[in-house]
């Protein structure tokens, strides 16, 4: 969501801001710009409504000369997305120029105020009260612009990164953040910022995580100087970053979402890796192990997450208590931190992102953190807010997902909470030798099975032509694949822009089996499980009242390929793994079809990867 760039060296800075924009493209905006000051101190704003590629053919005949210039991509949240509205903006006398993730909340207070002392306001964004409370300060107070940020920001309600640039200071960019992400890339005469590390890795891999509430001095002849709000100066901690630019590659696909949908054989296997012993005898999750009393005395697990996340907690859900005997809940994260959650000492927050910057499950680690409660995180990106807030945690190591839509990561969320089960339930003992092994040993077959369902790329290619039109579409699944219906039925809505629904099959007849008719084609999810009768009798609900049925099921299935429209046939794990293969022909299925729609997959209309604000 929204993207920050931000140059000052020797080289041209505009280039290097594009190409930033262009790699951030992934996180979802509908706006871009850029500020650059030239060597001769002039400040140059450009930005437009529309792609990075457009704000490039906007410039074509502008000045964008300069060593320094921040860079923006808009996902907006206050006023429309048009070129007004977009990023960066300029304070009353033009002389600052700014860009903004997040939502400054008490922005209409302060907005009254600047007008009552003779500001102007030209959008409607929330963004531009940021810049002119800063010029405001400056004037008043005659400071420095880092002095003008740094009180600005005390008047601030919100969440915030931010990044300032002003006329003729041609070294010195001064960014900030709180509760929205910031990194900083340190070179040799130079330096990087931006949202997350994807722009920065072609230039140097040693970053600077910027925290909470911190400000940064980012002056190209100096070295880089971090505080906070009240002036206290914090440590530059240079981390190394692990990331190499082949992964943020396409490697030959047509779009992002593809390649991870393919590379999910590969994504599991650095997923387990030195988690799960060769011959299955044993499940090491460092991050489980260290904290176990911690896990096994917790009255209850409560899984934090929103979207994709939220699909794989409720598996989570369904093996730890299936393993562990612990009680779980999954909350959204959005929900849990506002309704006022009984949360304490005695339970165990597991907190699930992608991105680990999810503006809302952030708040509710902290909210679960005040209150006592163990956090435990289960993200991708190293480093991450959520990663770096949380007591303990385990990453799912999949590599960088640039496609909007979640594939890959969701498996390897998955894959990390059978993890945890399994090292839950033998320290616990809740779980028999031969069980555990058989799910272990599940778990070391997957990147085989998952590669077996991959293999289905043609034969779904094929067939999704047939739904290319449809107007809606129903998703059945039964225990442990009711999350995995959910979590198909999004993927649809999310790229086709299809109707879907998820929904337990044996609730249908409860509602939604009224929607059934020629036009409803349903995909049932009817792996051979603990409840295989039941799922097949509630497919037979539907066919019998005329609905289209396209059926997953397990290689070899005779019964439900008697009653479907059209068998997708996917190899059998044990049941607890069972929604890691059956989600491989659901992403496909939904990629093919939004494929076939025209849409444009990996970036989504209105939709943002990292959802940093609430
Ligand atoms: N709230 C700001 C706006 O609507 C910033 C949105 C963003 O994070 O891109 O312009």
């Amino acid at each position: 969501m929204c993207g920050i760039v931000g140059y000052v060296g020797y080289r041209e800075a505009f280039p290097i801001l594009i190409s930033g924009l262009h790699r951030l493209e992934y996180r979802g905006y509908d706006s871009a710009g850029v500020a650059l000051v030239s060597d001769d101190g002039r400040l140059n704003v450009q930005k437009c409504r529309g792609k990075v590629a457009d704000l490039e053919n906007f410039t074509v005949s502008k000045d964008v000369s300069g060593h320094i210039g921040i860079a923006h991509t808009r996902w907006a949240t206050h006023g429309e997305p048009n070129d007004v509205n977009a990023h960066p903006h300029y304070s009353e006398s033009g002389n600052i120029a700014l860009i903004h993730n997040g939502i400054i909340e008490n922005y209409g207070v302060l907005k009254d105020a600047l007008i009552e002392n003779g500001y102007t306001f030209k959008s409607g964004t929330d963004t531009e009260v940021l810049v002119q409370l800063i010029e405001y300060v400056k004037t008043t107070n005659n400071c420095s612009l880092f002095e003008a940020v740094q009180s600005a920001l005390k008047q601030v309600v919100g969440a915030y990164a931010i990044a300032v640039v002003e006329k003729g200071n041609c070294d010195e960019i001064i960014a900030a953040r709180k509760s929205s992400p910031m990194v900083i890339g340190v070179g040799e005469g130079e330096y990087f910022l931006a949202s997350d590390a994807t722009p920065i890795v072609e230039y140097t891999d040693r970053v600077v995580y910027v925290n909470d509430g911190e400000i940064a001095v980012i002056n190209r002849n100096k070295p880089l100087k971090i505080v906070n709000l009240d002036n206290i100066e914090s440590r530059v901690d240079i981390k190394k970053l692990e990331l190499s630019i082949s992964q943020l590659e396409k490697g030959g696909y047509p779009h992002f979402m593809l390649k991870e949908i393919h590379e999910q054989p590969k994504t599991i296997v650095d997923c387990i890796r030195g988690r799960v012993a060769a011959d299955g005898s044993n499940v090491v999750l460092s991050g489980v192990m260290a904290n176990c009393e911690r896990f096994l005395q917790a009255k209850r697990i409560v899984f934090v997450g929103c979207g994709t996340s939220w699909h794989a907690a409720l598996i989570g859900e369904h093996l730890i208590e299936d393993l562990c005997r612990i009680p779980v809940e999954v909350e959204y994260a959005s929900e849990f931190r506002y309704r006022n959650p009984v949360i304490g000492p005695d339970d165990v927050v597991i907190a699930v992102s992608q991105s680990g910057e999810t503006a809302d499950t952030l708040a509710a680690v902290e909210l679960a953190k005040k209150n006592g409660a163990f956090i435990f995180g289960i993200c991708n990106v190293v480093g991450s807010s959520i990663a770096r807030a949380t007591d303990s945690g385990a990453y799912i190591h999949v590599g960088p997902e640039i496609g909007v839509a979640s594939t890959k990561a969701f498996t390897g969320q998955v894959t990390v909470m059978a993890m945890v089960a399994l090292t839950l339930a033998r320290a616990k003992g809740t779980i028999g030798e031969e069980h555990f092994r058989e799910i272990a040993n599940g778990l070391l077959h997957l990147p085989a099975l998952i590669e077996q369902a991959v293999e289905l790329d043609a034969q779904i290619r094929d067939f999704s032509k047939m739904f290319t039109y449809a107007r809606n579409f129903i998703y059945l699944g039964r225990g442990y694949n009711y999350p995995a219906a959910l979590e198909g039925a999004l993927k649809l809505k999310e790229i086709s822009y299809i109707h879907a629904e998820g929904y337990p099959a044996a609730e249908m007849k409860h509602g939604p089996i009224a929607l059934i008719d020629s036009e409803m084609p349903v995909v049932a999810i009817a792996t051979r499980d603990s409840i295989y009768e039941k799922t097949v009798s509630n497919i037979q609900e539907i066919k019998a009242r005329g609905g289209r049925i396209i059926a997953i099921v397990e290689q070899g299935d005779t019964v439900v390929r008697n009653i479907a429209d059209y068998c997708i046939e996917v190899p059998t794990a044990p049941e607890c793994l069972m929604p890691l293969v059956v989600s491989v022909p659901l992403q496909l299925l939904a990629y093919y079809i939004a494929v076939n729609k025209g849409r444009d997959v990996d970036q989504p209309r209105n939709l943002a990867k990292s959802v940093t604000v609430e």
